[in-house]
Formats: C-alpha cells, sequence, structure tokens
C-alpha cells in the first residue's frame, strides 16, 4: 500500500459562489497543476479529484501522496482563491470544514488498539492501515496530521523491528583481567554493614564507608577529569516541570520511568486538617484522601539531570569566547521507577550520578567529548584497573525519532561504558556504568539557544553514575583494600568504620 491523503472539505464563503462557478473551475485545473504541484518531485504532488457548490459553499475532495499533503493542499488554494473571489464577486472565504479526513498508510501485522487524538478510526486493511481523523480548520494548520502520521509510522517501525533494533557496536575493549572477587557486591557491602535498604523501593541507605567510596570515585572525577579539562560546578534544578522535559524531548517517552510530583490544592491548614485529624485518630495515612487534595502532576523528580540546566541558557545569545562551554552538576539524586524484580544497588530508583555538560560547536563538541574519552580511559586503566568496553549506541532520542542516520555516520550518538560482572558468569549481562553522548543540535534548538556568530550549536552529556562505578568496580574487586589497586586505595586512604549494632 502506498502513502495517501484523502481530504473531503468545503470552503466556506460569504454569499453563494454559484456565479464563479467558471471562474473557480479554471482556478482548480490550473492549480491542480501549479501550486499542487509545487515543490513535489516529478508526477506528484496533490490534486482535487472533485469538487463542486453545495448549499452554498464549494465542496472538494483532495488527495496527495507525501509531498504536498491533501491538508497543505487546500491551506494553498485558501488564499487565491479569496483573492479572485473577493475582486471579481465580492464574495468573502470564511472558513474551511474539513468533512473526512483519511490517511491510508503501509503497514504489516497487527496492530493493537490505540488511544489517539483527533484519530477516530483506525481499520487494518491488507498491506496497510486506514486512519480516520477528526479535524478542523486549526488542526490541519497545527499540522496536526503530520504528527499524526509520524507517530504511526513510529509505531509500525517499533513492530517490525520488535522494539529492540538499537545499534550496538563495539569500539575499544580492556584485557581480559583476573578478578578477585567473584561474589554480589550488594549482597557484600550489606553484610560488612556498608548499606541498608532505605524505605523507599530501589532506594539505600549509604554508611560511612560507602559514602567515603562515593566521595572518593567523585573526587577522582574532579581530579582526573573535570578539574584539568576546566569545567565549572553548577548546581541544576532536581523537580523537573512538564516545560523542561517538552523542550528536551522527554516529554515524548518518560512517562513509565518518573516520579511523579503534585503539589497541594491549597496551603491552607483548615483545607488539610481533616487528613491530621484522620491520622491523628488511625495512624494511618489517608492517601485517597490526600490524592483528592493535591493537584495534576507539575512533572516530576530529576531524571536526566541535565535537561533543567538548559532552562539557565534559554532564550540567550552567547559570545563565541564562551565556548566551549564547559559544566557539571553532582547536587542531588536522580530517580526512576525501574522494573520491579529484584536488583541490587547497579538498578536503583534513587541514584547518584555527576552530570558532566558541554556546549558549542559540532567540532568543539566532537573534541570536548574526545578529551573526555581520555581522561575515563586513564581512570578505568590507571586508577581503577577495570575490565570494561566501550560501545557506540543509537541513543533513545533518535531511534525515537527515526535519525539513526546521524548516528550511524559516528557524529552524533551515545558511546556506552561496560562492564562485566564475575557474579553474573562468563555469559552474563555486561553493565552500563556511565555514557558519554553528543546529543547534536537538539537541545541548543529546544531551549533556543544561539551563539553570537550565529553558527550552529551542538552539546554534549556524561554521566556518572556512582551506584554503577561502586557495582563494576566491587564486583570486580570485592571489599577487602589488600585486593584494590595501589591508585585506588591511595585515594580512598583509611576505609572509615561503620556503626555497631546489637
Ligand atoms: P540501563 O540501560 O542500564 O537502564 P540507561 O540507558 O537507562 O541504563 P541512561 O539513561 O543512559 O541509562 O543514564 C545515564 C547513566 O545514569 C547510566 O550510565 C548510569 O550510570 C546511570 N543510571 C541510569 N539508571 C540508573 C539506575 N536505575 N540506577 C543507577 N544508575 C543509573
Ligand atoms: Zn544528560
Ligand atoms: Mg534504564
Amino acid at each position: 500500500m502506498e502513502l495517501k491523503f484523502n481530504l473531503k472539505g468545503a470552503f466556506k464563503t460569504s454569499a453563494d459562489p454559484t456565479g464563479a462557478k467558471e471562474v473557480i473551475a479554471q482556478y482548480f485545473d490550473e492549480a491542480n497543476n501549479t501550486i499542487l504541484k509545487k515543490g513535489a518531485p516529478e508526477g506528484q504532488g496533490a490534486k482535487i479529484t472533485q469538487w463542486d457548490i453545495v448549499d452554498g459553499s464549494i465542496e472538494l475532495t483532495i488527495e496527495s501522496g507525501r509531498y504536498v499533503r491533501a491538508h497543505d493542499a487546500i491551506m494553498r488554494l485558501k488564499k487565491p482563491l479569496a483573492a479572485k473571489l473577493g475582486k471579481d464577486f465580492r464574495i468573502g472565504i470564511r472558513g474551511v470544514d474539513v468533512k473526512e479526513f483519511t490517511i491510508s498508510m503501509p503497514a504489516e501485522g497487527e496492530i493493537g488498539n490505540m488511544n489517539i487524538p483527533h484519530v477516530s478510526n483506525i481499520s487494518k486493511v491488507e498491506g496497510g492501515l486506514i486512519l480516520e481523523l477528526d479535524v478542523g480548520e486549526s488542526e490541519l494548520e497545527r499540522r496536526i496530521p503530520d504528527r499524526i502520521l509520524t507517530l504511526m509510522e513510529e509505531k509500525v517501525r517499533a513492530k517490525d523491528y520488535g522494539g529492540k533494533a538499537e545499534h550496538w557496536q563495539i569500539i575499544w575493549e580492556s584485557d581480559k583481567k583476573e578478578h578477585t572477587f567473584s561474589g554480589d557486591p550488594t549482597q557484600e557491602m550489606m553484610k560488612h554493614g556498608w548499606i541498608k535498604r532505605g524505605a523507599s523501593r530501589g532506594q539505600w541507605i549509604h554508611g560511612p564507608q560507602s559514602t567515603k567510596m562515593f566521595r572518593t570515585f567523585e573526587k577522582i572525577v574532579y581530579d582526573e577529569l573535570l578539574e584539568p579539562l576546566g569545567y565549572r560546578e553548577m548546581i541544576f534544578p532536581k523537580l523537573v516541570p512538564w516545560e523542561v522535559w517538552q523542550k528536551s524531548g522527554h516529554a515524548k517517552g518518560v512517562y513509565p520511568e518518573i516520579y511523579y510530583v503534585c503539589p497541594p490544592k491549597t496551603r491552607d491548614p483548615a483545607y488539610w486538617e481533616e487528613v491530621s485529624d484522620h491520622y491523628k485518630v488511625t495512624h494511618e495515612v489517608p492517601t485517597e484522601l490526600i490524592k483528592s487534595k493535591i493537584g495534576d502532576p507539575i512533572g516530576g523528580l530529576c531524571y536526566a539531570q541535565c535537561p533543567p540546566f538548559w532552562m539557565y541558557l534559554q532564550g540567550e545569545t552567547i559570545p563565541t569566547d564562551e565556548f566551549p562551554i564547559k559544566v557539571f552538576d553532582k547536587s542531588g539524586t536522580s530517580h526512576r521507577y525501574e522494573s520491579g524484580g529484584i536488583h541490587g544497588m547497579e538498578r536503583v530508583d534513587e541514584f547518584h550520578r555527576v552530570e558532566i555538560v558541554w556546549l558549542g560547536t559540532k567540532e568543539q563538541v566532537i573534541e570536548t567529548a574526545k578529551k573526555l574519552h581520555e581522561r575515563y580511559m586513564h581512570i578505568f586503566n590507571e586508577i581503577l584497573d577495570l575490565e570494561w568496553r566501550k560501545a557506540w549506541v543509537t541513543p533513545w532520542f533518535m531511534a525515537q525519532e527515526g535519525l539513526t542516520g546521524l548516528s550511524e555516520q559516528g557524529e552524533a550518538g551515545t558511546t556506552d561504558y561496560e562492564a562485566p560482572l564475575p557474579y553474573r558468569g562468563d555469559d552474563g549481562e555486561w553493565l552500563e556504568f556511565q555514557n558519554v553522548s553528543i546529543n547534536g543540535n537538539k537541545y541548543p534548538s529546544g531551549f533556543n539557544v544561539k551563539s553570537q556568530t550565529g553558527e550552529e550549536l551542538w552539546s554534549g552529556c556524561s554521566g556518572v553514575g556512582l551506584e554503577r562505578w561502586a557495582s563494576a568496580f566491587f564486583a570486580q574487586k570485592g571489599l577487602d583494600p589488600e585486593n584494590w589497586p595501589e591508585e585506588f586505595r591511595k585515594r580512598v586512604g583509611e576505609v572509615p568504620k561503620g556503626i555497631r549494632f546489637l
């Protein structure tokens, strides 16, 4: 099946246009060969296949393929037609009525039930789908049909590739190493009183020993990478409103994994008194009652760490000599609603990360990423002595937007750093413990950040997950300082005593 748009609509006129029938006929004939073909490849474009004057308005049917889509076509016709009717007949066009709008698109296999705005019906036919749209003039102007098609094409693609089409290509691998430990590091840390489970899902309380390790990791990143490469520390917000995720693109798909935030409908104590009273009497927190007293979610807790930073740059024009801008944030936790099931410290709902962000011209951004990779290489080889590898992957937003081409050219895209966890066995899954991403112009364009010269800006980010570093390092080396590489032991110094219990 070929992609086809079919629009049956009408131009509403201020008076009966019957007297102008000749002129309209001539104009539509001409349009079929001119403005409805303009910009389309030879032999393509839109076509008025039928029209008539019905009840004092001009009804018409437009068919098109991918180029000069039917909804664009009707908008292209409107102004010139209004000019003709106005000049010679003193008739105005009051608006466009859409009576029927269908998109026929190629698709194999089954497609489940879906609830998509402005789509009143989806039917499966041989080799494709027929979407019936419920749209008016304002939706045509806002290009809603294009967004619906893009969304459906994404869904079909995801189905075709079974969802798991993420491109993964190894680009560097360390030597195999002898590991001095083969246990599960989370279990081992619990056993030695380094950590305890927190009260919330996927949350840990770090004792003095584990905290010292996290601080040592941070210090290594600071001393070996951030300081020598000239990064400046900032503090990014940790409550992220929708506006930020709309601009960063996360609003397209972050929903299953975020922790939502709802403010109270009012902070009037009288409004909340029945909640307190209920608790005081029953010692139960009345969550249903609370639900009725809080507002809609305003956003969620920090998920990807860098998006809220961009509000600092939003709408600004930045002088050339500021670039590349290099900053980092380590001011708070990130939160993700991870899958259920048993996970240790490597997959938690509340985690700690140093987020590194840079911005500049395309060349500067690629060069900056290269320097980060070199410093990381030094850290993992010379200081932590890890077994690890690097893989080039298609980042979420590119996969989601069908931009895998850019990633295949090796410019914009993500490098995952992965380590084997010996306790998982020789064939066990490796753990992604951090990444370095070159995000192309996505953020500068989403947040409208400009350079003085007008040159296109790119950006990158890198997330150093401390739980992931700990999981990889202690899985390979264990908790006994005797078995740690000298360079790491030196930086840790004394491991603090834990809190004892009877
Ligand atoms: P995974 O595929 O393992 O879930 P991800 O692709 O979701 O990882 P990113 O979204 O790339 O991870 O996040 C960047 C970094 O944040 C990761 O490299 C990791 O260090 C850290 N991170 C992400 N999710 C978690 C988690 N649930 N627990 C601990 N650290 C995490
Ligand atoms: Zn980021
Ligand atoms: Mg994940």
